[in-house]
């Protein structure tokens, strides 16, 4: 596996809970402060350009740097073996901020045909309208890869586990295909955190985090992250995070490191209940499909045992006329929430239909369509598994499944 206990670098539950933070030095507070103030007294001119900023200046306007984000990027970096980490207000705004400060018109952005369905539109329409040509495959079909990545591919978009399919991409190999061609890869690892998979480490560019999910872990903060080499990052910071400007409130980074500091013990419990729920999916009479890629029955279960750590707390199932049970998820679960988002410590569920997601965001046809629906049939319920009691969990869904 990776090198997380390598000489000088200390195990994932010590860096949760300190890296990025040291004590105040005016007050010696223990546990952070938080810094709300937009601008700082400075004791020398400054320049405005985004451009111009030394790497050992002061912090001068927060939307350039703040402390509290600062220690909310240390400590993603060192949890993600990343040179650099830039924080922004929601996971689409640290997509864009990529997508937007990477790409120019002509260029080629090769992506991953099925995965958030946020990233999958904004590719799809703003991107194609200023002149990028997106290119979607299926990237369990490595072929179907190597034949879309040509010399004018300027990015290539992974996700994985995928949005709602669960499908895992083969990161390794995807990052061997791109530098061929002198391209760089983004892997967004928002289901899989850094406590499962490390991309950067397995060959990728550039990691993608919605904040919002497992890393903030409790549902009342919303926050994105860009990790990648300190070189990678230059035009990310300027173009991106400076000029595009959307950047988090330190009041939110604040609450994401403090969720943080609980990821590993977090995702244990996550992977553990989900276990626990897939196996009962599996056995129950009604259920058609479970995706979990914890599961020997998950077609890519293999790979999912040598790229994470950990198979996270992400499932789908699929049970007949599954559309037409939604109604009474909302009205009788009593203890799973029929919400849309995932990674919090309650458990969520939410129905995620194949023709919607085709007419509306991944418009696929043909031999990707069948793929696509080879997992997903005519749709998912999709089940981010909490830190409830798992026997709750399971009882919960027989109010419902019968
Ligand atoms: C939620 C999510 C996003 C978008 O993040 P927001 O914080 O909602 O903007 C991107 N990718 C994945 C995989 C997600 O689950």
């Amino acid at each position: 596996m990776t090198d997380q206990h390598s000489k000088n670098k200390r195990g994932n539950n010590t860096l949760a809970v300190h890296a990025g933070e040291r004590p105040d030095p005016n007050t010696r507070a223990s546990a952070p402060n938080i810094v709300m103030s937009s601008t700082f007294v400075l004791d020398e001119p400054v320049g405005f350009s985004a451009y111009d900023i030394p790497d050992d200046a002061p912090y001068i306007y927060s939307r350039w740097r703040n402390p509290t984000v600062q220690q909310l990027e240390e400590k993603l970096a060192a949890l993600e073996n990343a040179q650099a980490c830039r924080c922004f207000a929601s996971g689409m705004a640290a997509t864009s901020a990529l997508l937007f400060s990477v790409l120019k018109t002509g260029d080629r952005l090769v992506m991953s045909d099925a995965n958030y369905p946020g990233t999958a539109e904004l590719a799809r329409n703003d991107l194609v309208r200023m002149g990028i040509d997106v290119v979607t495959v299926n990237f369990s079909d490595l072929q179907a890869v190597e034949q879309a990545v040509t010399p004018e591919t300027a990015l290539v978009w992974g996700e994985t586990p995928a949005n709602p399919t669960m499908r895992i991409t083969d990161i390794s190999k995807i990052a061997q295909i791109t530098h061929q061609h002198g391209a760089r890869l983004a892997i967004d690892s928002t289901f899989a955190t850094p406590m499962a998979t490390r991309p950067i480490t397995l060959g990728a560019d550039y990691v993608i985090h919605s904040l919002t999910k497992y890393c903030c872990g409790h549902g009342d903060a919303m926050g994105g992250a860009v990790l990648a080499s300190d070189e990678n990052m230059r035009t990310i910071e300027t173009d991106g995070q400076i000029h595009v400007g959307g950047v988090i409130s330190p009041f939110n980074a604040w609450l994401i490191n403090r969720g943080l500091a609980t990821l590993p013990l977090r995702m244990k419990a996550h992977q553990d209940n989900a276990m626990a729920l897939a196996q009962f999916l599996e056995a129950h009479p009604r259920v058609t499909k479970v995706l979990y890629p914890g599961l020997p029955s998950h077609p890519h279960h293999d790979l999912a045992k040598k790229q994470m750590e950990n198979f996270s707390g992400m499932l789908s199932f699929q049970v007949d006329n599954g559309a037409d049970m939604a109604p009474q998820m909302m009205s009788q679960l009593q203890v799973i929430h029929y919400a849309v988002s995932l990674g919090h410590h309650r458990s969520l569920i939410c129905w995620m239909d194949t023709d919607d997601l085709m007419a509306s965001s991944y418009r696929l046809s043909g031999k990707q369509l069948q793929a696509y629906r080879d997992f997903a049939g005519d749709g998912v319920y999709r089940v981010s598994v909490g830190l409830e009691d798992p026997e709750d969990l399971c009882d919960d869904l027989v109010r419902v499944l019968g």
